[in-house]
């Protein structure tokens, strides 16, 4: 019994910069292994029961011994595994790749390598330096900074500083010194423009600018640590203009996002395509009603409903779940109007194919009762999968016209959150700012760190959905920064874009 190696580049940290095909292996592993500077992101698209083997130190540029790393691999493959080897930038450029694909050839073990972006080229794009430039490079040079100690024998300085090219060093910066004076002393000029660019394509990207002739010291002033690209060449200057991911406008945010996992993606990936930070920390999750019959025997009885009111994409998501389980689709909702609270809904009906015939202007119950209480007469009836916490307004208001079923599809729950991390980095200031979309996850937020540390949310800039979930801030005793005009999670996202401008 045999497996599979696949040597994956991860790319250089954004988590859009992975290949299709190396998405593909890391979708289909039975075992991951990767290293500080692939991206953890990605371990979440792993199928359940995958194994994860870490194999880098986070305090330092070292890993484990490359012969344990070529160890793990080769046996997890001999127990008929797919192992995916995941290596930051490109598998080939300085990471060893080589190597491990000797190996596994001496062991006779199938093995793929799919290709990624290298920081030594996506990195410095990202820091607004094109590689090459008609006007100032015809030629770009990748070198290992990591210098052995007879290091003249390794690389050739005069041939080096002779070239009109871009030269880039990878895992440099402890020779930082050593380099520039070296390029100086073989006749680079003092003047030619460095960049030293460390987590390149991440939030938390940092450029430092300088010359061969001061970088060294800019280099200990800012306290440049690794992961560093050192960029040598006129190509620097052009990050002036070409700067397009640092001019994102959520660049270098930390932004808490407290929505249930389940649904928080369009949150996250909108805050980290606006170069802002993400993180996840959930205050309510999602859970389903078990054994619900009360909505089995609604959607047995369809016929008596002629209107459906959707008030969230977990209704739409579980009903028509149910739907599809009890051997139904979309055709027998065709005798009804149906409504959808927002955008959100809107967009989880469209995937459904449908297109709701009401939508009102505001996403609260009190717009829905105002955009349907025009046409509805006492012969309607509304059926309405809601949360099991929902206020009571609108089925109370909607009773007062017609029939009105409610009936509750899931639970928002409380999810533990890391308390102590969140505290610490309130107390370090390191949160921008924290979303709330919803009155529960301020309730279960609150609660998570412990109503005796409310006080320690003062300084932090809270941002509200909409007026339901502000009030809810407000009865805490905290103060609402931002509100959008629309109460959607594109509003709450303009409102934190608005904010920079
Ligand atoms: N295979 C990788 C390079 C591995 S060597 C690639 O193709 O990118 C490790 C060195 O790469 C680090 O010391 C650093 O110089 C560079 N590097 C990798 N990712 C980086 C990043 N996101 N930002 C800055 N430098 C990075």
């Amino acid at each position: 019994m045999k497996g599979k190696v696949y040597l994956v580049g991860a790319g250089p940290g954004d988590y859009k910069l992975m290949t299709l095909k190396g998405m593909e292996c890391i979708k289909k592993a039975d075992v991951i292994v990767y290293d500080r500077l692939a991206n953890e992101d990605y371990l979440k698209e792993a199928k359940t029961g995958c194994e994860f083997i870490y194999v880098g130190k986070a305090s330092s540029d070292h890993t484990l011994p490359q012969d344990e790393i070529n160890d793990v691999i080769v046996n997890k493959a001999k127990e008929g595994k797919i192992v995916t080897r995941l290596k930051g930038g490109d598998p080939y450029v300085f990471g060893r790749g080589g190597e491990e694909g000797e190996y596994l050839l001496e062991h006779d073990i199938p093995f793929e390598v799919v290709p990624g972006i290298t920081s030594a080229i996506g990195g410095l794009c990202y820091a607004g330096i094109p590689i090459t430039h008609r006007d100032y490079a015809s030629s770009f040079h990748v070198i290992t900074g990591h210098l052995k100690d007879d290091e003249k024998d390794e690389i050739n300085w005069a041939a080096l500083a002779g070239l009109k090219g871009t030269l880039v060093f990878l895992m440099g910066v402890a020779n930082l010194n050593k380099i520039s004076e070296n390029l100086i002393k073989e006749g680079k000029s003092k003047e030619t423009p460095v960049a030293l660019v460390s987590w390149a394509t991440r939030y938390n990207q940092s450029v430092v600018i300088g010359t061969l002739e001061n970088i060294y010291e800019l280099a200990l002033e800012k306290g440049v640590k690794p992961p560093t690209l050192i960029a040598v060449g006129e190509v620097v200057g052009l990050r002036d203009k070409l700067n397009f991911f640092e001019d994102k406008p959520l660049f270098g945010k930390n932004i808490v996002v407290t929505r249930a996992r389940e649904q928080s993606s369009s949150l996250v990936e909108q805050i980290n395509d606006l170069g802002g930070h993400a993180i996840e920390l959930p205050a309510i999750k999602i859970e389903e009603l078990a054994d619900n019959q009360e909505l089995d025997k609604c959607i047995a009885s369809l016929k008596d409903y002629n209107h459906l009111v959707f008030t969230s994409q977990n209704t739409v998501q579980i009903f028509f779940n149910k739907l599809s389980e009890r051997g139904y689709d979309t055709r027998s909702l065709a005798h009804m109007k149906i409504c959808a609270v927002g955008p959100s809904t809107v967009s989880s009906l469209n995937e459904k194919g449908i297109k709701p015939d009401f939508v009102p202007k505001r996403a609260v119950g009190e717009a829905v009762f105002e955009c349907l209480s025009q046409t509805l007469t006492k012969e309607d009836s509304i059926l309405m999968p809601r949360s099991a916490i929902a206020r009571d307004y609108l089925v109370e208001s909607l009773k007062s016209i017609c029939k009105v079923k409610a009936i509750d599809l899931y639970n928002t729950v409380t999810a533990a959150i890391d308390k102590d991390m969140i505290l610490g980095m309130l107390s370090k200031n390191a949160i921008d700012y924290i979303t709330f979309a919803s009155s529960s996850t301020v309730i279960n937020f609150v609660n998570g760190i412990g109503t005796e540390n409310i006080d320690k949310l003062r300084g932090t800039r809270l941002v509200s959905i909409g007026p339901i979930t502000s009030k809810t801030l407000r009865e805490y005793g905290l103060e609402v920064y931002r509100e959008p005009e629309q109460y959607t999670i594109d509003g709450l996202v303009d409102c934190m874009i608005k904010d920079n401008e």
